[in-house]
């Protein structure tokens, strides 16, 4: 479709970036861009005129997202140039060519062109080589400053690294640690929106690490010695969620990962500068409230763990129960997926109707209650109801 349209318009068309390394790496990728010489915007409607589906603007930045009928996005934009005014600030944008907009970009697998125009389809614009560094598996920058530029880079380029299985080449690598401090330049959002990307991919112990040597976690305040342990703790979490599958999730949500590094140095408070939502704050109050993990060990009834944990979250229960490697893991996994559904057979007013003077001590009567529920001793109202009167 894009190629006939860019016949029938005139226009220079290619696939770039990501979605180029993605085609010779083989991988699945359905964020398409397409970059034009000319104007971006003029060229996404040329393809909803022929084609169908809707156009998306995005004017500041002169770009605009082609939406295809079977509902797949395209984004379109004009070959541009940025300025950085600052560094770690968002880019200016100023019209120019393809060369230049690859010239902007990260690293040298990433700036890879294909055109799309059906005289010349599928020759490839590779200034930097970036097919090389793909068959030797190396992350690269184009240039020396690229990482004063913006440091997000640095995190992209451990994204890639554990991602593909790539590894950062000498140079590439010192300059990420000679910029490594410039991370405290950018926004408590910009960070956040990284690690929210790092901690999906495949390998979050090796991340963890990973950023360590690299000193990424230094610079927020952790200390260096708990790399190790660090790790440990993160390959303990993940196979946790591996194992025993727990009501939580398929795998620990990024925060958990993010959170490690700050735990195991005793320094969560030091974790306030990333502007923390409302749940990422529950999750360190339970964390901190859950420290004292003894007696825990001992138990054996799904029930009973309720006594302890009834107030927490389950991914707060999981994080500090995944690192003591206890016998009765499946017990408190079990206790977290009876603990979803648990029917609730009496509430306060029945109590009332049943008899009872209200007061503080229905708490540990209803408390009592629902250990039973889960440990499957009572499994009606009726049932509830006799045992109240006992
Ligand atoms: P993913 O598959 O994780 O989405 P990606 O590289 O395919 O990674 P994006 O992060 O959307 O996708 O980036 C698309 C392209 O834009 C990259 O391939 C790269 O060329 C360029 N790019 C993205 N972020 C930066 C950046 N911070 N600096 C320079 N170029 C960037």
């Amino acid at each position: 479709d894009i190629s006939r349209t860019a016949e029938r318009t005139g226009m220079r068309v290619y696939l770039i970036g990501g979605i180029v390394r993605d085609l010779f790496l083989e991988r699945p990728n359905d964020d398409i861009d397409i970059v034009v010489e000319g104007n971006g915007i003029d060229f996404a409607e040329h393809l909803r005129t022929d084609y169908g589906g809707s156009v998306k603007m995005h004017e500041t930045f002169g770009t605009a997202s082609w939406i295809h009928p079977s509902g797949l996005y395209i984004d379109v934009t004009s070959a541009r140039l940025e300025y950085y005014e600052r560094p770690a600030s968002l880019p200016d944008v100023e019209l120019s060519t393809l060369s230049e907009d690859l010239y902007r970009r990260d690293f040298t697998i990433n700036s890879m062109a294909l055109c799309l125009n059906p005289e010349v389809f599928g020759d490839l614009v590779d200034p930097f080589n970036g097919q090389a560094d793909l068959r030797s598996k190396t992350i690269k920058v184009l240039h020396n400053l690229s990482f004063i530029d913006d440091p997000t880079r640095i995190l992209r380029a451990v994204r890639f690294e554990t991602r593909f299985d790539f590894l950062m080449d000498k140079q590439t690598e010192s300059l990420a640690l000679n910029s490594m401090a410039r991370m405290r330049d950018l926004s408590a959002h910009r960070i956040v929106e990284e690690m929210k990307r790092l901690f999906k991919d495949e390998d979050p112990p090796g991340t963890i690490k990973r950023l360590f040597k690299l000193t990424f976690w230094q610079q927020f305040g952790v200390d260096d010695g708990s790399a190790e342990q660090s790790y440990i703790h993160a390959g303990q979490l993940k196979m946790f969620y591996e194992i025993h599958k727990p009501p939580a999730g398929t795998k620990p949500r990024w925060f958990n990962y993010f959170a490690i590094p700050f735990f195991t140095s005793k320094k969560m408070y030091l974790m306030s500068q990333f502007s923390l939502t409302k749940r990422n704050n529950k999750f360190l109050q339970d964390i901190r409230n859950l420290s004292d993990m003894e007696g825990v060990e001992q138990i054996r009834e799904p029930g009973e763990f309720h006594r302890f944990l009834k107030h927490y979250e389950d991914e707060a229960i999981i994080f500090m129960i995944a690192k003591e490697n206890m016998e009765n893991e499946d017990i408190i996994t079990s206790y977290l997926k009876r603990r979803i559904d648990m029917p609730v057979f009496l509430t306060g007013e029945d109590l009332i109707q049943e008899g009872m003077k209200p007061g503080p001590h229905f708490r540990g009567i209803l408390l009592e209650l629902e250990v039973a529920v889960l440990n499957g001793e009572i499994n009606t109202r009726d049932e509830a109801v006799a045992w109240l009167h006992e």
